[in-house]
């Protein structure tokens, strides 16, 4: 199938792409990479009468470091931070995550902004962005706003951003040099979307832990987090100490867990731990 009759428009500035999506109200969506959106158009799974493409607006695609955050624009593709063209505040985290979402074609096209605006569960950057304590930016009628990444997904494909509002880019801040991350994700096969995915990320004697690829927002696992600040090699005995915590964090989040689910993210969550204290990934008992 095919979309339905739309009208293009490739503006060259956010406050031009704003006016159009005004202009086109509820029958407008912005179109970034075109990865997720076009397949839900010729599937008419969404409907628009108007596409505002903001693969035009320079200021999206670029970015900028200091000492301490990177802003990397929206329309930054997977494949410019997966080959390290976009500077790395994540003591390559990010590189790592980027290269292993979807397949290159879609990483050749596909943004970050696109990706945090969808909001699909499984996206990659959303848990990365969450872990990393980064802020998304957005604009739109009412001005300029931001919120921490962790506060940014409401629920699965649900987010801040209002109709009319665009995506402007994500402000990152650095690593400490010596901070380490871990990050596993579980798919069928390579190139699809994950079926859980845990990340944690360790400098000093701070820990951020968070799982994804969950029915909303990422989780952010607060009991896991004081457990594994304290560790400082993998002990037989963590596994379980670490299922213990995990268990308490998703009864606090209030969110449901099958038990299979409740397997793969500990599994996820178990195998980034090992990896953020350098350790190859042990096979949990009974995996
Ligand atoms: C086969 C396949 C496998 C995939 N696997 C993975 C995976 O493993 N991990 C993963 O994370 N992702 C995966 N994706 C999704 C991919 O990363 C997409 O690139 C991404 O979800 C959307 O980015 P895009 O730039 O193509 O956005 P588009 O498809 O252009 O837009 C997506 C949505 O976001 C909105 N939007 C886009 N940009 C903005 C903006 N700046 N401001 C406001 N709204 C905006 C659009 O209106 C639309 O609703 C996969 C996609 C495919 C097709």
């Amino acid at each position: 199938m095919k979309p339905g009759a739309l009208a293009y428009f490739k503006p060259t500035t956010v406050t031009e792409a704003i006016g159009l999506l005004v202009e086109g109200g509820m029958d407008a969506k912005v179109i970034a990479g075109g990865q997720s959106l076009v397949p839900m158009l010729n599937l008419r799974m969404v409907a628009a009468e108007r596409l505002v493409d903001v693969g035009g607006i320079a200021e999206m695609k670029q970015w900028s470091a200091d000492d301490r955050e990177i802003w990397i624009g929206a329309c930054v593709t997977h494949d410019q931070i997966q080959i390290g063209e976009v500077a790395d505040p994540s003591n390559g985290l990010m590189p790592k995550v980027a290269s292993k979402i979807a397949y290159q074609a879609v990483r050749n096209r596909g943004t970050i902004g696109g990706s945090l605006s969808l909001a699909d569960p499984a996206a990659d950057w959303l848990t990365t962005t969450a872990a990393l304590g980064a802020t998304i930016e957005w604009e739109g009628p009412d001005g300029k706003k931001s919120c921490p990444a962790e506060e940014f997904v409401f629920a699965a494909y649900t987010t801040q951003l209002d109709i009319s509002d665009v995506l402007t880019g994500v402000r990152i801040p650095r690593l400490p040099p010596d901070a380490t991350w871990g990050t596993y994700k579980l798919c069928r096969k390579a190139g699809e979307f994950a079926h859980a995915m845990a990340m944690v990320i360790s400098a000093g004697a701070r820990s951020r832990a968070f799982l994804g690829a969950t029915d909303g927002a990422p989780i952010r696992l607060m009991q896991t987090e004081k457990l594994v600040a304290d560790f400082r090699n993998w002990e037989s005995g963590h596994a379980a100490l670490v299922s213990q915590a995990l268990e308490a964090d998703i009864a606090e989040s209030g969110r449901d867990f099958t038990d299979i689910q409740l397997w793969q993210s500990r599994t996820c969550l178990l195998r980034s731990i090992q990896m953020s204290l350098g350790f190859e990934p042990v096979r949990p008992e009974g995996v």
